[in-house]
C-alpha cells in the first residue's frame, strides 16, 4: 500500500517566526518523508491521566514533586477522586483524545485501588489503556492485563551519567528488568518509554536512547521538552531546534515507531515543526483548561497545515447528552452520582474558553 499520499516535497518550510539551521531543515524534510512512507497522516491528541500529585520518590531533580517533597505529607490529601478521573477518561472518549497513560508517583496508593482505578478507566474509556505507574511487579501485571495494553517506563534520560544524577532513586537497571520481563511475559503488553529533552544529553548522545528501543523491541516513546520548575537547578528547556532534531533522528532512524511529542501553552507555536519531524501525535497540552481557546485552534490548524489528519477534537463542543452518556457507564452507581456533581465545572470552562495572555505564559 502506498501510504505516501499527502507528502509533498515542494511544500516544505514554512518558518514563521520559527527559525531553523540549514541543516535542520534538510532534516526534517527527511524526518517528513519517512513519516508519510510509514504513516497514513492521522495524528492525535494523547492526555496523560494523573493520579495523584504525591510521589514517594521525591528525589528526581527537575521534577516539581522534588521542590514540594516537605509539603505532601500526606498521600491522600493529593491523590484525585475517582469521578475525577473517570470523567476526565469520558472527556477523552467524547472527543477522541487518547489516553496517552494512567499515571502519578511512586507509591500513591495500594495496589487495590490502583487497579481499581484502572479498571473504571479502561471502561468509561471503552478499551484498554496504557500504565506509567513505575515499577510493576509480574503478580500485579498479570491483574492489570485484562485492562491494559501497554507500559510506559518514565526513563526521563539514558545517558548513565545523567540518569544517576537526575533521578538517584530509580536506576536504569530497575526498568531494564520490568521490560525483560514483559517480553517473557505469557500475557502480550506494549511497551513505551518516556523520555525528556533538555537534562543535559546532546544529540551526539543519541545512541543511548537508540540502543535502549533496539534493546527492549519498544512500540512506542514520549518525549517532552523540559519545562523548568522554579526552584530547580533547571532554567531552561530546549529549543525548538534541539527538540525537533531529537524527534526528527528518532523517526529516521526507527520509521515505525510511534512517537508522541509533548507539547504545552508556551510551545505550542511549534506543534507544526514536531509533525515535520515526523510524531505521530502531540501530549502535554492542557485541553480541558485550554479547550476550545486560540491556543487549542492553533494547535490544530498547524497540525492540519502539514497535510495530517488530525482525528481530536480540541476546539468544538458537540451536542451530548452528558448525563446520559454517564448513565450508560459500567461503574459503580456512587462514582456516577459524582461524576455529574463535577461536570457542570467542567462544562462551563469549556463553553467559556478563556484565553491566556502570551505573555503570561513566558
Ligand atoms: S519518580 Fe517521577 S514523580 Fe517521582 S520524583 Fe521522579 S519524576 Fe517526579
Amino acid at each position: 500500500m502506498n501510504l505516501n499520499i499527502r507528502y509533498n516535497p515542494n511544500k516544505f518550510i514554512h518558518v514563521g517566526e520559527i527559525s531553523l539551521s540549514e541543516e535542520t531543515k534538510k532534516l526534517l524534510k527527511k524526518s517528513e518523508k519517512v513519516y508519510f512512507e510509514n504513516f497514513d497522516g492521522k495524528t492525535w491528541y494523547g492526555r496523560c491521566i494523573f493520579l495523584s500529585w504525591y510521589c514517594s520518590l521525591g528525589d528526581c531533580t527537575f521534577c516539581f514533586r522534588s521542590t514540594q517533597k516537605h509539603k505532601i505529607k500526606h498521600t491522600e490529601d493529593s491523590k484525585r477522586t475517582m469521578a475525577s478521573v473517570l470523567l476526565e477518561a469520558l472527556f477523552c472518549k467524547m472527543f477522541n483524545w487518547r489516553i496517552e497513560f494512567l499515571t502519578g508517583g511512586y507509591g500513591i496508593m495500594p495496589f487495590t485501588d490502583l487497579l481499581e482505578f484502572t479498571k473504571n478507566v479502561s471502561s468509561v474509556y471503552g478499551q484498554k489503556i496504557w500504565l506509567n505507574l513505575g515499577i510493576i511487579s509480574e503478580e500485579h501485571l498479570q491483574r492489570l492485563q485484562p485492562y491494559v495494553k501497554g507500559i510506559c517506563a518514565s526513563m526521563e534520560t539514558l545517558h548513565p551519567e545523567i540518569h544517576k544524577k537526575t533521578c538517584p532513586s530509580k536506576p536504569i537497571e530497575h526498568y531494564d528488568k520490568m521490560l525483560y520481563e514483559l517480553n517473557k511475559s505469557k500475557k502480550r503488553f506494549k511497551k513505551s518509554i518516556a523520555v525528556i529533552i533538555g537534562l543535559g544529553d546532546k544529540i551526539e548522545d543519541k545512541d543511548y536512547l537508540f540502543d535502549f528501543i533496539d534493546k527492549h523491541k519498544l512500540d512506542r516513546i514520549t518525549l517532552y521538552a523540559l519545562k523548568p520548575i522554579a526552584g530547580t537547578e533547571f532554567k531552561k528547556g530546549p529549543d525548538v531546534e534541539e527538540y525537533v532534531q531529537w524527534i526528527a533522528h528518532l523517526r529516521i532512524r526507527f520509521p515505525k515507531l510511534e512517537i508522541i511529542a509533548g507539547t504545552n501553552l508556551r510551545r505550542s507555536e511549534e506543534a507544526g515543526y514536531l509533525m515535520k519531524a515526523g510524531a505521530n501525535a502531540v501530549t502535554k497540552f492542557p485541553a480541558t483548561k485550554q479547550f476550545a481557546t486560540k491556543k487549542a485552534k492553533l494547535v490544530e490548524k498547524l497540525i492540519v497545515n502539514e497535510g495530517r489528519n488530525f482525528i481530536s477534537n480540541l476546539s468544538k463542543l458537540p451536542e451530548i447528552d452528558w448525563n446520559g452518556e454517564i448513565d450508560k457507564l459500567l461503574i459503580d452507581e456512587k462514582y456516577k452520582v459524582r461524576m455529574k456533581e463535577k461536570l457542570n465545572l467542567y462544562l462551563e470552562k469549556f463553553e467559556n474558553p478563556i484565553d491566556v495572555d502570551k505573555e503570561m505564559n513566558r
